[in-house]
């Protein structure tokens, strides 16, 4: 979507962008004129002119954006301060409950701005205490240049522990990365999510889960989709995440897990407020990576594993190396002995994670392989744990997040190498 005055990809331009109904932009980015033609053409996602019946989605935009949202709203900008944090710390989703608000701004608020949470369309609850959720994301329809956002569905998984929830989100619908072991990637890529999307399933898990909730939250950027292929939404939503106004999460506790995605992990290394960084490995040598995880053809290990080195000296970072173990491909001790060459020097912890049987054609891993390919990684000194998947009776353990319609438990029918287990 382009902006009418800018020219610019809406979604590339960082100031809060609304248009009065006198046909002002008060874009931040730039000076405030006249909008050209603005109920014919204006393709604003924030344009309150009341010809194009359109309302703002609050969701995902950042505090800078609704304190200069509400400026230009005619308020003092210290209220847009209030609704971020009415949003994102106290999870109100509804302007009527956002009491520290006088009246007749909440009544402004509700006719002229919304907050759109994704919708539940169900619930499945696994006898682990993991709930998968499939959900509704509306899309927007096209206007002058504006190409349609098409509705898409995806799925959420939370995860509760002992003392804390881990909540494992999806970052695009569908892939386009087609990884052999994993059932999103038969989708395809469907669309990239918004930021709105993206921190719209953490505020919804834990909203439904508002009375039991631990006290920390986990949260794993490793449901459908590559995080690193929709970069900037993702880094927005991650820094609400992370504020300290916003749902002050701890950078330590929310992990971003890629393929290898090598431009997106330089990217991300220069970011000042960072998730911690996963890659899923899944292979010992390149031949092996290519014919499971065809990325590795664009950024062979010898690439990906520069950057992760490159990016480790530059944050002191422990990187996380997810590695599905599947039987009899790439689980043997001669396996174990090769990734343990490969991440020597990093400062890199490897979870294993035993393949669970299904209508991908792989198989287990024998249960003394799976020791003995941890055992040679600890033995060599490489910080390594096995990880087995929650949710597998409802077809959350991630790479199975492809849209299963099912009200009754289904087999595992496959694992990512993404979204394995909620970090320790
Ligand atoms: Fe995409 Fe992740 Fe599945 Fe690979 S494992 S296809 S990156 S969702």
């Amino acid at each position: 979507m382009t902006c009418a005055m800018s020219g610019k990809d809406i979604g590339t331009m960082s100031g809060a962008m609304t248009c009065d109904p006198q046909g002002t932009c008060w874009c931040a980015e730039l000076p405030r004129a006249p909008m050209p033609a603005q109920s014919a053409g204006c393709l604003c996602p924030a344009c309150l002119c009341q010809d194009l019946g359109v309302t703002l989605d609050l969701l995902g935009k950042s505090a800078a954006e609704l304190r200069a949202w509400m400026a230009a709203f005619g308020e003092p900008a210290y209220r847009g301060a209030q609704l971020y944090h009415a949003i994102y710390a106290a999870r109100r989703f509804d302007f009527t409950a956002m009491t520290d608000l006088p009246a007749p701004l909440r009544a402004r608020l509700a006719a002229a701005a919304r907050i759109a949470i994704p919708e539940i369309s169900r619930r499945y609850h696994s006898a682990d205490g993991s709930v998968r959720y499939l959900l509704s994301l509306a899309g927007s329809p096209a206007g002058g240049s504006g190409a349609a956002i098409p509705t898409a569905r995806v799925e959420t998984v939370f995860m509760p522990s002992e003392n804390r929830q881990t909540i494992c989100i999806s970052t695009q619908a569908g892939c386009a990365v087609d990884c052999k072991f994993c059932l999103t990637a038969q989708l395809g890529l469907i669309r990239n999510l918004t930021a709105g999307e993206i921190v719209g399933q953490v505020l919804l898990a834990l909203e439904d889960h508002r009375d039991s909730l631990a006290p920390r939250t986990n949260v794993v950027l490793m449901g459908q989709g590559e995080p690193l292929l929709n970069f900037d939404p993702v880094m927005a939503a991650v820094r609400i995440m992370l504020d300290p106004n916003g749902m002050a999460l701890a950078p330590r506790h929310v992990t971003l897990s890629t393929s290898g995605i090598v431009p997106g992990i330089e990217r991300l290394s220069r970011e000042k407020v960072r998730p911690k960084l996963a890659i899923s490995l899944n292979a010992s040598s390149d031949e092996q990576r290519d014919a499971i995880m065809p990325i590795n053809r664009k950024y062979p290990l010898k690439v990906l594993l520069e950057a992760c080195r490159e990016y480790e000296r530059g944050n002191r970072e422990f990187i996380t190396f997810e590695y599905v173990l599947l039987g009899g491909l790439n689980d043997t001790p001669e396996d174990a002995r090769r990734v343990v060459r490969l991440l020597s020097g990093l400062r890199a912890k490897v979870n294993l994670i035993p393949w669970n049987p299904g209508e991908l054609p792989f198989r287990a891993p024998d249960a003394s392989s799976i020791e003995e390919f941890r055992r040679i990684l600890v033995d060599k000194g490489q910080l390594a744990f096995v990880r087995y998947s929650r949710g597998q009776d409802i077809a959350a353990a991630c790479g199975q997040l492809a849209l299963i319609e099912t009200p009754a438990p289904i087999s595992a029918a496959s694992i990512s190498a993404k979204a394995p287990a909620p970090p320790a």
